[in-house]
């Protein structure tokens, strides 16, 4: 599967079989991104820096 990245617009390859939790980089600009849904061929990112950022405050 492939998925817009947020940061460049560069696609991001994902596997068939991915999970909630899996981490996947940008091959473009290197971002790292958590996936945290699937549905279907549907996937959602979030960028695992910002995942961080809310765990601190
Ligand atoms: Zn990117």
């Amino acid at each position: 599967m492939k998925i817009e990245c947020n940061t460049c617009g560069g696609q991001i390859s994902t596997p068939d079989d991915s999970i909630v939790g899996e981490l996947v980089g940008c091959k473009d600009c290197g971002v790292e991104y958590e996936i945290v849904s699937v549905n279907g061929n549907q996937i959602q990112l979030q960028a695992a820096e910002s995942i961080k950022e809310d765990w601190g405050e």
